[in-house]
């Protein structure tokens, strides 16, 4: 009997943990291929990163592949000779912040753990991209074409977009478009002049790569609203359980918070205690809202959450104030008015929200507007092809790909297909609160759960084997 195979575009976190838990769960023989560009799965955009003053950004013991291995990486991670060697990680509440990297090999353990553990499970990664789906295979960058039964999409986040009024200059050499890429601000000497676009969590990182580099020149970090993410919070706190409440619009949700943010303050609860309750509960309060109603969060009051509930690692928040106090990180809410090429440098002119106009001449300005996911189905050779056939469509909110409840990619005209699957962030329009640990963890046990039952369905109807 011919194996079944599932196939795995991506080997960040989604893909490696839709891997280990279809390896865990499936009673039959299975060959699970992951394909990823990387040299080590696990890593992603997230955690490949090899930037020491990168931390994850919350607590070790809050990181894990499912539900019932809390704690697992926090365990791993404290036997690892990391531990003791880099003392920044550790918090006077006991808590540990390591650095990303770490998760990453964390993940590929994990994953060559299962490789072995299960004698009818075949776990590979294939070192390669996928470029494109053609007469049922999928081609890779190497030259091999693979089929399977079943694929899943598991490429979550692309490089930032460039913003318009920055696309003339993207050869500028001042410009960084991209600051997730290897070695890029190792160009930045110590007194240089740098303005950051942006002020969430890529530029958080990015403040503390310079920090690493003894940038101490002037650093200039605008976004529209000029809201930083906010620190996480340490110590242990009793949960707060958010009061019920019949809300069926972003307005009446956004009240409701508030009015729990004041009553948790009246039992000396913090309202990160709140936010973390909203969050268990964002994929119900999500789904509950209309479209309409989504599109006016992601409009109004999606960059005030994503500052509440993304959360900066105590390290990383220490070297951003240490700088604003020193007064040579300035932080504005500001858009961009004017630039022009100075050769080297750039020009800057940034409106102030009180209307007031500053410009700046800089040596580098960075790029850190996250991940680009309104454009993700056209970001690469891979998402275009599957558009093209209209197997795929992007979601309508911007956030990635279209599916149905169970991850099902919908069709152009809507139709879900049984054999291709979404796994991680890139399915968050359809399920809401789909970023950090642990619901992508818990959307991969999901979508690992959703396959096998649909090959135990395929199986029993004779489905010939590639028939995405
Ligand atoms: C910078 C950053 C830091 C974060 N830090 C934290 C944190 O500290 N704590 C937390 O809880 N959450 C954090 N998150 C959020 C969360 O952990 C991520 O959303 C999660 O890791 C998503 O992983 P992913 O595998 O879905 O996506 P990605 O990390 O984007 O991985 C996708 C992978 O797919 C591969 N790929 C893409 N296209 C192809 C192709 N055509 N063929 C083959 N491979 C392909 C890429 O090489 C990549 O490795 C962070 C997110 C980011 C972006």
């Amino acid at each position: 009997m011919a194996t079944t195979q599932v196939i795995i575009v991506g080997g960040g976190f989604s893909g490696t943990a839709l891997a280990i838990h279809l390896a865990r769960t499936s009673s039959s023989r299975l060959l699970i291929t992951v394909v990823e560009p990387r040299a080590s799965l696990g890593g992603g955009v997230a955690y490949s990163t090899q930037e020491p003053a990168h931390r994850i950004n919350v607590p070790a013991s809050r990181m894990q592949l499912s539900g019932e291995e809390q704690g697992a990486f926090d365990r791993w991670y404290r036997q690892q000779p990391e531990c003791s060697l880099d003392s920044v990680a550790h918090c006077d509440d006991g808590s540990v912040y390591p650095q990303r990297s770490l998760f990453g090999r964390y993940l590929a353990e994990q994953f060559a753990g299962a490789a072995q553990a299960y004698p009818h499970i075949t776990l590979r990664h294939v070192q390669a991209s996928a470029v494109a789906w053609e007469g049922e295979q999928l081609l890779l960058s190497n030259g091999e074409t693979l089929q399977g039964d079943v694929l899943a999409l598991a490429i979550s986040h692309p490089p930032p977009s460039l913003p318009r009024a920055l696309q003339p200059f993207s050869a500028h050499p001042a410009l960084i478009a991209n600051p997730w890429q290897h070695g890029v601000l190792d160009a930045i000497v110590p007194e240089s002049s740098v303005a950051i676009i942006g002020t969430g969590l890529s530029m958080a990182d990015v403040v503390a790569s310079l920090g690493t580099r003894q940038h101490r020149g002037p650093l200039i970090a605008f976004s529209r609203r000029g809201q930083l993410s906010r620190d996480n919070l340490s110590g242990e706190w009793p949960e707060w359980t958010l009061a019920p409440q019949d809300v069926s619009s972003a307005r009446q949700w956004l009240q409701h918070i508030r009015a729990e943010v004041v009553r948790a303050a009246e039992h000396n609860l913090p309202w990160q205690r709140v936010l973390d309750q909203v969050r268990v509960q964002g994929q119900a309060i999500w789904q509950s809202l209309p479209l309409r109603e989504q599109q006016r969060f992601v409009r109004h009051l999606r960059s005030w959450w994503d500052v509440h509930r993304y959360r900066i690692a105590p390290q990383v928040s220490a070297v951003i104030n240490a700088r604003r106090q020193q007064g040579n990180l300035k932080v504005l809410a500001a858009r961009l008015s004017e630039i022009s090429d100075l050769g080297n440098q750039l020009q800057i002119t940034l409106r102030t929200r009180d209307g007031a106009s500053e410009a700046h001449r800089l040596d580098h300005l960075i790029v850190t507007t996250g991940p680009g996911h309104e454009a993700l189905t056209a970001s690469q050779p891979l998402l275009q092809s599957l558009s093209q056939q209209g197997l795929i469509r992007a979601d309508r909110l911007g956030f990635g790909i279209d599916v149905d409840s169970q991850s099902h990619t919908l069709n152009l005209s809507g139709q879900p297909n049984a054999r291709l699957f979404v796994v991680g962030p890139a399915a968050r329009a359809r399920f809401g609160e789909l970023m950090g640990l642990p619901q992508v963890a818990d959307h991969a046990a999901d979508v690992a759960k959703h396959i096998l039952q649909e090959l135990q369905i395929a199986h029993a109807e004779r489905c010939p084997p590639s028939a995405l």
